[in-house]
């Protein structure tokens, strides 16, 4: 595997392998790699002939009293779970590397960032744009692979791409999950084992309103008040938002119409701040 810090030597390495003929599948991460990116990982793997990592903790999308300073940083074990998952390049460029004073151009996408984390994180998604972008132009994917974690992240690039006519194809993998249901983060570090165990209430909560659904309930009301009710129970949760929404635009839905509805939480245990979601 070759590592890199620098874009200059990035981009040689990629040209090299556009020389070659080689179809890049690329995984953007911020690091503190998991059982969730590992799966990402393997996914390109099967879609290209050579797969990218980056690993990036991107400031731009850490508003000022986020937790940009204390994201998880474990590069050595980064790069220990890329090879054991045989990526061939990985591109792990510092903050200045790829925004040096002075940089001053953003990409904002403007409908579908605009509800659920867009909403409590104004600096989000303009941060993921610009930076996923930039990146872009110096890995030239193939194809991008990401996670259904992160649903609206997913949505914005999308819709980001198709507007803009990127050339990349659009790959996405489903919510890796510990065994006890706590969808897999880099965050779930920060969590005490009884943080955690009230965290749990919230898959817990997610899965009784998929079951809701199968048992023929349409209204995006009901399933939001029992997954509430359902989270009120616990002390340390405080919900951000809930919401049932349309998986593309990531607009609210009243009632489930078909197989494109999520439902989206955002939410606090105590101070850390989790997301999930769950396909109705
Ligand atoms: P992050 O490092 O959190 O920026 O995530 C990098 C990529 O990994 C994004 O496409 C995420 O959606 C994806 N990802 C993070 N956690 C998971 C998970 N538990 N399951 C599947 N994909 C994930």
């Amino acid at each position: 595997m070759q590592k890199h810090e620098k874009i200059g030597a990035m981009q040689e390495a990629v040209r090299a392998l556009k020389a070659d003929g080689k179809r890049i599948a690329y995984v953007p991460t911020m690091g503190a790699l998991h059982a969730g990116h590992a799966s990402l990982i393997r996914l390109a793997r099967e879609k290209a002939d050579t797969v990218v990592v980056s690993v990036f903790v991107n400031p731009l999308q850490f508003g000022p009293s986020e937790d940009f300073a204390k994201y998880p940083r474990t590069p050595s074990a980064d790069a220990a779970l890329c090879e054991k998952e045989r990526v061939d390049l990985l591109f792990m460029p510092s903050a200045e590397e790829m925004f040096p004073r002075g940089f001053s151009t953003h990409l904002h996408e403007e409908a579908v960032s605009k509800p659920l984390c867009g909403i409590v994180r104004p600096a989000l998604f303009r941060g993921v744009l610009t930076g996923w972008l930039k990146l872009f132009n110096i890995v030239r994917p193939d194809v991008l692979v990401m996670g259904e974690k992160d649903a609206q992240q997913v949505a914005v690039v999308r819709k980001a791409a198709a507007d803009l006519l990127l050339p990349i194809e659009i790959m996405t993998g489903p919510v890796v999950r510990e065994a006890d249901g706590l969808a897999v983060s880099a965050r779930n570090n920060y969590l005490t084992p009884t943080q955690r165990e009230e965290a749990l209430a919230v898959f817990a909560a997610l899965r009784k309103a998929k079951e809701m659904v199968d048992a023929g309930v349409k209204s995006a009301d009901r399933l939001v008040a029992e997954v509430t009710h359902l989270i009120a129970a616990k002390r340390r949760l405080r919900v951000i938002y809930i919401s049932v929404v349309d998986r593309n635009t990531m607009e609210q839905l009243r009632e489930i119409t078909s197989g494109q509805c999520l439902l989206a939480i955002s939410y606090w245990v105590d101070e850390v701040r989790l997301t999930d979601n769950m396909a109705l």
